[in-house]
Parts: C-alpha cells; structure tokens; sequence
C-alpha cells in the first residue's frame, strides 16, 4: 500500500505517473487543502481538484491546472458584471465548484464531497483531503496578510514574504482515514511539491506529522528543488524565507524527523554525496517531468529506490 502527500502541480504529474504504474486500490493520495478559497461564494479546493481531474484524466496538461478543453464564458460574464476575474475558473471546472459547494451545504463533509465528486469522475484511487477543518495558509508580506492564493494567482508570487502559517492547524483533525493510511502504508511519498505551502499545511494538522514518525513504512521524499531552485513555483523564495537552504539539503532539513530516503534529481549528484555524508539516504534519477514518459519513469525509479532494503548502518557510517 502506498500513500501520497501532495499539493496540485509537481505533485499532480509525480501522481500522474504513480496512476499509471500502481493498481487504484493500492493508492492513497492525501491532499493539501490549504489553498482552499470561497470564489464568487463558491468552495474551491485548488490541490483537491487539480489531484482528482489528473485521476480522471481531465487535467489541463497546457495550463497545469483546470479541466482540459474548458471554456471561461461564465469568467467573462463575471468580469462584465464587475466581479474579481483574477482566478480563472472554468465553465466545466466551476461544476466542480458548483457541486461541492451544494454538497458542503447539505452538510456533507470534505472528506464525503471529495470523495463523491472522485467517484462522479470515474477515480478509482481514494483521495482524502488533509483535513475536514479549514486550515488557511497565509503569507505574510510587507503589503498584507495574504491568502496563498492571493500571494500566488493574484499577485504573481511577487512580494517579499516575512513568514508563513497555516490559520486553524492547531484545532484541526487529519480528515477520517489519514492518520491509518500513512500508519498502515508500506511506503510513504512526499510528492514532489512546495515544501513550504503544500506539505507544510498537511503536517500541520495535529497527528499527522507524528503518525509519519511512527509510521512502520518507509518514508520518500522527491525534491522539489533541482539544481538549488525550484522548478517551477515560490518554493525556493518560500523555503529561503522559513530560513532553509534552497537546497536537496533544506529539504532532507524540512523532513528531517521522519524522512528515510530523498530522491534527488541527476544534476544534484555532487549534492547528493555530500547529504549521504550526513547519513541521509539519497537516490539519485532524472525528476524533472516534462513528458508522460518522466513521469512513469520517475514513478518506477522512485518505487524501486523505496523498495530497496536501507543500507546497513556499518555502510551509513563509511559513506
Ligand atoms: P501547488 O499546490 O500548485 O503549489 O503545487 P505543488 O506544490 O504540488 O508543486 C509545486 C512544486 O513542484 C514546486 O516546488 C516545483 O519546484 C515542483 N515541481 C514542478 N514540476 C516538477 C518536476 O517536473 N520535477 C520536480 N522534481 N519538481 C517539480
């Protein structure tokens, strides 16, 4: 059994890849909700649906978030009626908007939507949002306490951020079901996702980052961070803010209590034989996903790492 922490791009295409070499239900993806937004009164659940719509095979693989082929009439209906524009939701990708929302008012948990609007689709992997609680990532930069979607898609990443924290983490519970699939997994991945705003909030929620410590599985994170940069995204200035190095080593550092093998990308070999000098296990293979191909191939080279037996601790200290 096999349990994915993800956020909703780097993580969408590692999940993609995993989809497609794992059987559905072997997989657990655990999903960050801390971008979560009301959008023209409507519950959006940004890493939720980019996770689930890549599942089901509707992802935009263009534009990396959104439903394939959509259309953005009622976007420009909106616009002319004067409402914000800034986040651009789809005509089809609004029916997601639209469904969850009258389900989370019938009363329906998070959890419950998510995983009714998943079967809707056709996913048959389950995915479970981090928690049912709201868990707000907030960034706070020199113009105001932002909400990360604000920071992200309204204002382009493009202020310096002071710090980060996730409003409501510490009164909430891992939604039903999270805590058993990291306990109960062989393997435990941490996609390769903002460190900082996407699996952050995740071990934020009370449990979660305790259960990964315990946890009986093996624990593999894929670095986000290649060639000391992120790929794409704010997670090189994000974890430079929260004081880590932009570095495979800042993020063995961010996962440090829990983590047993970081796999790295070809290009950080030379890094990666320093962290294995600190007795941190690493495994190195091309991670940067720019074709289906990558991202199977990273998928089977990032299992086949997990599956290995863990050096002896003689080897550990030789290395
Ligand atoms: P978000 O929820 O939309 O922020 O998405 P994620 O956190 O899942 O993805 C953003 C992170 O993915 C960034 O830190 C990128 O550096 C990383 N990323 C994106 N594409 C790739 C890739 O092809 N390979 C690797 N190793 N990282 C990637």
């Amino acid at each position: 059994m096999i349990t994915v922490l993800t956020g909703g791009t780097g993580g969408a295409k590692f999940v993609d890849g995993l989809r497609q070499i794992v059987p559905p239900e072997e997989l657990t993806i655990i999903v960050n909700t801390g971008d979560d937004l009301l959008w023209w009164g409507l519950y959006v659940s940004p890493d939720l649906d980019s996770i689930t719509y890549m599942l089901a095979g509707k992802l935009s693989q263009e534009r990396g978030w959104g439903v394939k082929g959509d259309t953005f009439f009622c976007l420009n209906a909106m616009g002319q009626m004067g409402q914000p524009t800034w986040f651009h939701a789809g005509d089809r990708d609004l029916a997601t908007h639209i469904f969850r929302s009258k389900l989370l008012a019938d009363g329906k948990t998070l959890s419950e939507a998510t995983s009714e609007i998943a079967s809707k689709l056709g996913v048959k992997v389950r995915v479970l949002p981090m928690s049912n609680s709201r868990v707000e990532t907030r960034v706070l930069t020199p113009a105001g306490d932002l909400s990360f979607e604000e920071y992200f898609v309204q204002r382009w990443y493009q202020d310096p951020v002071v710090s980060v924290r996730f409003a409501g983490a510490s009164d909430a519970e891992p939604a039903p079901g999270a805590i058993e699939a990291i306990r109960s997994a062989d393997i435990v991945l941490l996609a390769p996702s903002n460190p900082v705003t996407s699996i952050a909030p995740i071990l934020a929620v009370p449990g979660i980052r305790e259960a990964l410590r315990e946890s009986r599985a093996r624990t593999v994170a894929v670095s986000p961070i290649v060639g000391g940069a992120a790929v794409t995204g704010p997670a090189g200035i994000l974890m430079a803010a929260q004081k880590f190095a932009v570095s495979i080593a800042g993020v063995a550092d961010f996962y440090h209590d829990f983590l047993d093998l970081l796999v790295v990308d070809s290009q950080d070999a030379t890094a990666a034989e320093e962290l294995r000098s600190t007795g941190m296990q690493v495994h190195c293979a091309p991670t940067v996903m720019h074709k289906n191909e990558d991202r199977i191939a990273l998928a089977k080279s990032v299992l086949d790492a997990a599956m290995q037996p863990p050096p002896a601790p003689a080897a550990v200290e030789r290395a």
